[in-house]
């Protein structure tokens, strides 16, 4: 068909399809099956099935998660190909950041060295760009070479550079969680449905999704030089169950997203069948972490997750992460914690409005060396309190009683640009 006439129909479809459902927004997710005519992927040939490529088994298993995603009203789907042609991959991370996708799913094959290397991984674009085990970053960054235009957009990017480290995890980090979200889905899947066995989610510098200004995974569903699992990959009976893992998996996302956002993203249909959750009585934050050190929000320790909430205790900082009233996202809380690394995290209830028995919560505006009396706290702030403990300096503001008047403090204070503030407990 002649490009023209195929975007002619194609808005004319648009216009219908947007009147029809009374121009809601739909939920756009862009499918990208790795690989693709010249560039094969990773490939092997067994004696009774002949030639495994990566690039017909990734373009399989999209077609089959695009086709259950396009029974559903909700959905957009946009896919970098349907054929067997190689979209570089500036223009796989261009057509989603044109079409201002709510989600990017990348669809791959594994192989290694160790012929016994066998199961699933899904990565996310990470902060930490210091990886010493770069594998699978140059594998699938290797392709990248294929392709002058890459060239040219990608080989701007140092990354040795500060300047590119600083703009990269400011980026990374608005989408991490959502993406360690899906990838955990994904990889549940996997496991519980189609008994896989999951090699976890981890994050990684990946070309494909470095460049995306959305939550964006990459699956790898398995590994091409693994005899069994070859030819589980390869079936259509494989290649189904994956599917559904990833439509289920992306399913689950989308609600737990709606819930998030309070349904603004997409439409929200009523569930007659399902009754409303009811909240909880306490809110739950997740602990991550006790610690002495101070870490300011975005300090690699924190790993990427936003929404922190920083209380010293007793000389410790504990770090909390979101906080919610409702059991459902508590849980999914929980394991964006432990995806993200903090194995040891736990859910602590803490009920609302509580006045603190015996003391009171103050901030903390900063903790180091004496501070200068024409310095921008002291400045700015009265009746700020000075400690000194084993040499180090400590400098609170305020006297509040609950943890919500706490917050307040504290928002207010950086309003007025004190930032990388904590909330203080303290017992009289
Ligand atoms: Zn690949």
């Amino acid at each position: 068909m002649h490009k023209q006439n195929f975007k002619i129909i194609l808005s004319f479809l648009l216009i219908l399809t947007s009147n029809f459902i009374f121009s809601q927004k739909k939920f756009t997710i862009v499918l990208d099956a790795g690989h693709g005519g010249s560039d094969h992927g990773a490939n092997r040939t067994y004696s009774d099935i002949g030639r495994v490529a990566e690039k017909d088994i990734t373009l399989a298993i999209t077609l089959k998660v695009g086709a259950m995603l396009e029974k559903n009203r909700d959905f957009k789907v946009i896919y970098t190909r349907k054929i067997d042609e190689y979209p570089s991959l500036s223009d796989r991370t261009n057509l989603a950041n044109r079409s201002k996708a709510d989600l990017f799913v990348s669809i791959h094959c594994n192989s290694s060295q160790r012929p016994t290397a066998y199961g699933t991984e899904t990565y996310v674009q990470g902060p930490n760009q210091n990886n010493e085990n770069l594998e699978v970053a140059k594998r699938e960054n290797d392709v990248i070479f294929l392709d002058e235009k890459d060239k040219q957009i990608f080989g701007s990017y140092n990354p040795d550079s500060p300047e590119s480290l600083i703009a990269l995890k400011l980026q990374q980090s608005k989408y991490l969680e959502s993406s360690l979200l899906l990838g955990g889905l994904v990889e549940d899947n996997f496991v519980n449905k189609d008994k896989r066995s999951s090699r976890g989610v981890f994050q990684k510098n990946l070309h494909v999704l470095r460049m995306n200004a959305m939550p964006s995974v990459l699956i790898e569903t398995g590994f091409i030089n693994h005899p069994e699992e070859s030819h589980y990959i390869a079936s259509d009976k494989g290649q189904t169950e994956i599917a559904e893992s990833i439509y289920n998996a992306i399913i689950d996302y989308k609600k737990a997203i709606d819930r998030k956002s309070g349904g603004s993203i997409a439409t929200r249909k009523p569930e007659p069948e399902k009754p409303a959750e009811v909240p909880l009585k306490n809110d739950f934050r997740i602990l991550l972490m006790s610690s002495p050190t101070k870490y300011n929000e975005n300090d690699p320790a924190l790993k990427g997750l936003n929404y922190i909430l920083t209380l010293k205790e007793n000389g410790q900082y504990k770090y909390y992460y979101a906080v919610t009233n409702m059991a459902s996202v508590k849980d999914i809380n929980l394991k964006t914690a432990k995806d993200a690394g903090f194995r040891n995290a736990f859910a602590v209830g803490f009920m609302p409005n509580q006045r603190i028995s015996m003391g009171y919560y103050t901030i903390e505006v900063y903790a180091g060396d004496k501070l200068n009396g024409n310095s921008y706290i002291l400045q700015n702030l009265k009746d700020v309190e000075r400690n000194k403990d084993n040499g180090v300096f400590y400098y609170t503001y305020g006297k509040v009683y609950t943890l919500e008047d706490a917050v307040k403090l504290q928002k207010e204070l950086e309003a007025k640009g004190i930032k990388n503030t904590v909330i203080q407990k303290v017992y009289k």
